[in-house]
């Protein structure tokens, strides 16, 4: 554990969707002065309106006082570009799981961020190291992975690439305490020490539903009873959006082996746009979500 203090007050989230607005809620709430920006207006209104619903929840089970949730929402602009780069401590993205999008926005925004910028990427499987290759300064980047939902979720998985410096390791950590999670450090390969175990399960499972062998409610609660798990893994599958499992199987699968190759029916569900909960519809429906 590094005694560093935390140097991070100023932090900018890119991407406000089923990620972002979290990351930028749990920052918000450690006193951080963050920004939240979107390519998508929609997705930034939904992702301020998420913010504000999971901090009355908090509320409501006294877990926080209505003082300091409308101080923690004072602290949160949203913003329809990234300007606030310029002066930020620290850069989060939480945008599509693609390289080519990461690789653009770390070439264009280490460019504008202050020299002593953390530069996080929140990928869930991705290469940090050749992210990093994008940023005008590589020895700032680092992988700062957050699950699903952010304010709820302990563990942040920090990912040192293999041009991410000590220095910038010792501040994620320090950023990590401030923000009141566990960090965990792992070495820069394929999948990480998480998605590669957890997209394995959420795969089996699918595989299992394609060969028939029980329904999709009975292999969840087949895990959730049998194994304790909190929940299923198509439950889980539908709460991380099959986009995002079907990208990371697809990198595993050619980085790593046969072994991560996508099922046939995630790739047909993702191609019919059946998402999980943020489009409606996935191994489950959900009719309160707004298509
Ligand atoms: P999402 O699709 O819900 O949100 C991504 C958002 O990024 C979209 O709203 C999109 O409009 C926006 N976007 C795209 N390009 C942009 C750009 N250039 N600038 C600003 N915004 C842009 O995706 P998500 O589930 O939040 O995943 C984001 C990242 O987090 C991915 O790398 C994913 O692998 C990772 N991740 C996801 C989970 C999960 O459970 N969903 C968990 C851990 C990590």
């Amino acid at each position: 554990m590094s005694d560093v203090q935390n140097t991070v007050n100023t932090v900018l989230v890119v991407g406000a969707g089923t990620m972002g607005n979290g990351i930028a809620q749990v920052c918000a709430q450690a006193g951080m002065t963050v920004t939240l920006t979107d390519v998508s207006p929609a997705v930034l209104e939904r992702g301020m309106q998420n913010i504000g619903k999971s901090l009355s929840k908090l509320v409501e089970k006294g877990k926080l006082d209505g003082a300091a949730k409308d101080a923690t929402l004072g602290r949160i602009a949203a913003a329809g570009d990234t300007s606030a780069a310029a002066g930020a401590d620290l850069i989060v993205e939480a945008i599509p799981e693609r390289m080519e999008l990461k690789v653009a926005l770390f070439r264009e925004l280490s460019a504008k961020a202050p020299a002593h910028a953390l530069l996080g990427t929140n990928t869930s499987s991705l290469s940090v190291t050749e992210i990093a290759g994008a940023a005008t300064d590589p020895s700032r980047v680092i992988g700062l992975h957050f699950f699903n939902p952010v304010p709820v979720m302990e563990l942040l998985e920090i990912v040192r690439g293999l041009t991410t410096s000590e220095a910038t390791l010792d501040r994620a950590q320090a950023f990590a305490t401030a923000i009141g999670k566990k960090a965990i450090v792992v070495k820069d390969f394929p999948g990480f020490a998480t998605s590669r175990l957890g997209v394995m399960l959420g795969c089996e499972a699918i595989r299992m539903l394609e060969q028939g062998v029980a329904s999709a409610a009975d292999i969840d609660t087949a895990m959730k009873l049998g194994y304790r798990h909190p929940m299923g893994p198509l439950e889980l599958t539908d709460l991380v959006g099959l986009d995002v499992r079907l990208a990371i199987l697809d990198h595993l699968h050619r980085e790593v082996g046969e072994q991560f190759r996508a099922p046939a029916l995630l790739r047909q569900m993702v191609r019919a746009g059946y998402l999980g909960r943020k489009s409606g519809r996935g191994f489950y429906e959900y009719p309160d979500t707004k298509k």
